[in-house]
């Protein structure tokens, strides 16, 4: 069932994709050969203490026979896709890294990424990110009352393809509320008018997943850490949304 969030639900969602956008602002200023990825998490938890939220991804189920997820941020490089969990990792010049993070407070979610680059980066990696970020902002034109979820999601394929990348379609984005994961699914991919009606007080996290290669991944034995097949790099840009009637409403983009 797709809830739809009243004002008030609205209110504190506005609160917690504050809060993400916060962490995420902290985490691109942090990020520099050599930080780890370790060293990230460390600094959005700080800020998510310091605003009286807690980590939305820790204690998540993974795949079957994985532990629950055990940081704040996923912290993903280069040709992992999402779920990369920090570690002792040391960032290096002409790295690319997409963070993944989810906050919640008053027990509602906010949910977002952005791939940052590391230093100096190759060309082809400096466009990936640019047209990551790029296909989200073209999606959300489709994020109005009476369109369809998959209006979103061609849009956003339709971008990505032009530049010869790919969006991964094992993953996708997702209502947000109580639940970090809520119904319905946003895929990055799809023909147009299908899918529900996007109506006014749906929150949906908006989330492609671009690589430069294939759009096929792997599972890394840990049970969490997605990457791509062909070893392309891959990036990774999301924001919670609130559908009005009129443009859609970013909860998790701090200018
Ligand atoms: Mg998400």
């Amino acid at each position: 069932m797709i809830l739809i969030k009243s004002s008030k639900e609205i209110e504190y969602m506005r609160e917690s994709g504050r809060i993400v956008g916060l962490a995420l602002n902290e985490i691109e200023k942090a990020i520099r050969p050599g930080i780890t990825t370790h060293e990230l998490d460390r600094i959005a938890n700080d800020v998510l203490k310091h605003e009286g939220a807690i980590p939305s991804f820790k204690g998540q189920e993974g795949f079957e026979g994985s532990d629950p997820y055990p940081a704040t941020i996923c912290a993903s490089v280069n040709n992992q896709v999402i779920h990369g969990i920090p570690d002792s990792y040391a960032l290096k010049e002409g790295d690319i890294i997409s963070i993944d993070m989810g906050a919640v407070k008053n027990g509602y979610h906010g949910d977002a990424a952005r791939t940052f680059a590391v230093g100096e980066i190759s060309k082809e990696a400096q466009k990936l990110i640019d047209v990551t970020r790029e296909s989200f902002f073209n999606g959300i034109k489709f994020a109005k009352v009476g369109n369809r979820v998959s209006d979103i999601s061609h849009a956003v394929q339709e971008y990505v393809e032009s530049f010869g990348f790919s969006v991964v379609r094992d993953f996708v984005g997702h209502g947000v509320g109580r639940e970090l994961h809520e119904e319905p699914e946003v895929p990055n991919f799809g023909r147009p008018g299908h899918g529900p009606r996007l109506e006014k007080g749906m929150v949906i996290a908006v989330e492609p997943m671009v690589n430069t290669g294939k759009y096929d991944i792997d599972i890394l034995n840990n049970g969490w850490t997605v990457v791509t097949k062909d070893g392309s790099l891959s990036a990774h840009y999301e924001n919670t949304i609130v559908i009005t009637d009129g443009e859609p409403e970013i909860l998790t983009l701090i200018k």
